[in-house]
């Protein structure tokens, strides 16, 4: 099986990549959790539009998560590393 890096909408990217401090209970009753960690993207390609391959939304923020094929819920393109190494001040040689 291949990792590829899919494109993921920023609230799913969320969901599996942020660290929140146990729940606990304030003075009110309420729960409080707290926002310890983000993993960075492993991919960001800003001035994308694409669609989420989780939920299927559209997405516009450029993340890209490495994902196993069979994690994809919706057949969108993988990211083309290609385009990533595109270094816009080479060509024409
Ligand atoms: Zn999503």
């Amino acid at each position: 099986m291949t990792i590829k890096a899919y494109p993921q909408c920023e609230k799913c990217y969320l969901e599996e990549n942020t660290q929140w401090e146990p729940e606990s209970v304030g003075d009110d009753g309420s729960l409080i959790s707290k926002l310890t960690a983000v993993t960075v993207p492993d991919q960001l390609k800003t001035g994308e539009i694409n669609v989420c391959a989780s939920c299927g939304e559209i997405t516009i923020v450029g993340i890209y998560a490495n994902m196993e094929p069979d994690e994809v819920q919706y057949d969108v393109d993988p990211l083309n590393l290609d385009d990533l190494n595109t270094d816009p001040y080479s060509k024409g040689t």
